[in-house]
């Protein structure tokens, strides 16, 4: 008698704990709080386990822990959840255990009901203590409730099975609240987490924009102020011509920053890979005169995705190969057919350390003074935008490879 009163609450016990794991569970997965039809489910759930493995102490007395669901969702979620699952309990109590006695159990949960709707707001509010006392002392009045109930129905309950009685719900409500306040403080504690991390990013997106495009606008500003003073018509005109410039990088500079939020219209096209990539090679050649070229491409292989994106994620990987060589060296661009087909953009450049291959890609990493560490995550923004990959393989002093990878679209001209 008295194993199956202890085996029975620990049962439900077992069930409540898994019931907030599973609370706890969803949040982590959807990344929110679950919503009030969620935990009536849930709570339906563990009530309904909780009421098939009662024990029964007498016709028509039962003792289980079905409400402890009752109160931690009453509490935490308001006072509709509450008498959503107080109609819950009685139904399945109904159900399940049958009629007898009902009316005890409607009064019970009834009053109950008006006592949590009453306290939730507070509830919230108060400190950890005083919410467990709470809980303890209403579900020890319950507890005392249904005891009485069962003397007063003539149960024969031994003086052993009283204390359980009485202290395994005592003990389950303590622990579930702890629980309940433990998960309540993670989840309170991952938002303003997150808000921080969002706010570190955005002021660092606004340093680093306003940075980049101060930058040419103080030059242009700065020609313009020249061409006030200058007399010559042919220095003007090349002044001009200068600030133009300037407004133009600029522009660029916010053209870049669109890749981020995505607000650049989508416009997909078949991209012929190496007209694009000879177009880069052309723009870039007369710039970096100390770098040789070289490449192995291939005709007629195409993409799927955004001319501009593409050439700037390729472009942004070329950069970063011929800043890697201030000295001089090699750089080469190789297209690599096979099932898919990988651009492989390799330099005789720095290289990188263990770590700094660790970090590639990570926004805002940069070993440059003048560097914003956002090349190689725009370019990898663009390539997981066309379902591809970039992998990267560098030696210290020797040079890295970027590998891009990217699905091949279909010849159509091939036909
Ligand atoms: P930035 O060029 O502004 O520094 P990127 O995001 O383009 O930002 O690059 C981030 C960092 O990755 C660079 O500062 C550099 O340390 C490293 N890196 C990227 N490509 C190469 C490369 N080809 N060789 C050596 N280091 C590289
Ligand atoms: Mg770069």
């Amino acid at each position: 008698m008295i194993d199956s009163a202890l085996t029975n609450l620990l049962l439900n016990f077992l069930f409540i704990i898994v019931g907030l794991l599973a609370f706890a569970l969803y949040f982590d997965f959807k990344k929110k709080t679950p919503s009030k039809g969620i935990v009536i489910i849930l709570s339906t759930f563990t009530i309904l386990l909780c009421v098939l493995f009662s024990y029964k102490l007498t016709a028509g007395v039962y003792v289980d822990l079905r409400r402890i669901p009752f109160f931690l969702a009453s509490l935490y979620f308001g006072p509709q959840v509450s008498f959503v699952l107080m109609v819950v309990i009685i139904l399945l109590r109904y159900l399940f255990i049958g009629s007898g006695l009902i009316h005890l159990v409607i009064l019970n949960y009834f009053i109950t009901f008006l006592i949590l709707a009453a306290f939730s707001n507070g509830f919230l509010c108060a400190k950890k203590k005083v919410k467990m006392l709470f809980t303890v002392v209403i579900c020890f009045i319950m507890t005392i409730f249904n005891l009485v109930f069962g003397y007063v129905y003539e149960a024969e309950i031994s003086r052993n099975e009283y204390i359980y009685l009485v202290l395994i719900p005592l003990v389950a409500t303590i622990i579930s609240v702890m629980i309940a306040e433990m998960i309540r403080k993670l989840i309170i504690m991952r938002r303003t987490l997150s808000q921080h991390e969002k706010l570190q990013v955005v002021s660092q997106l606004a340093a680093s924009i306003s940075h980049e495009v101060r930058n040419p606008l103080t030059s242009s500003k700065g020609f313009l102020q020249l061409v006030r003073e200058e007399k010559d018509e042919e220095l003007q005109k090349q002044f001009i011509d200068l600030s133009l410039k300037g407004i133009d990088q600029a522009t660029h500079v916010i053209e870049d920053y669109l890749t981020f939020t995505n607000s650049t219209p989508d416009k997909i096209e078949r991209i012929n890979v190496k007209h694009s990539i000879v177009e880069l090679i052309e723009m870039v050649e007369p710039l970096a005169q100390h770098v040789s070229f070289s490449h192995q491409l291939i005709d007629d292989i195409y993409v799927e995705g955004q001319a501009h994106s593409f050439r700037k994620c390729i472009g942004n990987i070329m950069n970063n190969a011929i800043e890697s060589m201030p000295q001089g060296g090699k750089l080469s661009v190789e297209m690599i057919v096979n099932e898919n087909l990988i651009i492989a953009v390799t330099d005789s450049g720095l290289g990188m350390t263990k770590e700094q291959i660790q970090r590639f890609g990570e926004p805002f990493f940069t070993t440059k003074d003048e560097g914003t560490g956002l090349g190689v995550m725009a370019a990898n923004i663009i390539v997981h935008s066309m379902k591809g990959n970039i992998q990267v393989k560098s030696e210290l002093n020797r040079g890295t490879t970027v590998y891009i990878e990217l699905h091949k679209s279909l010849n159509l001209d091939a036909g």
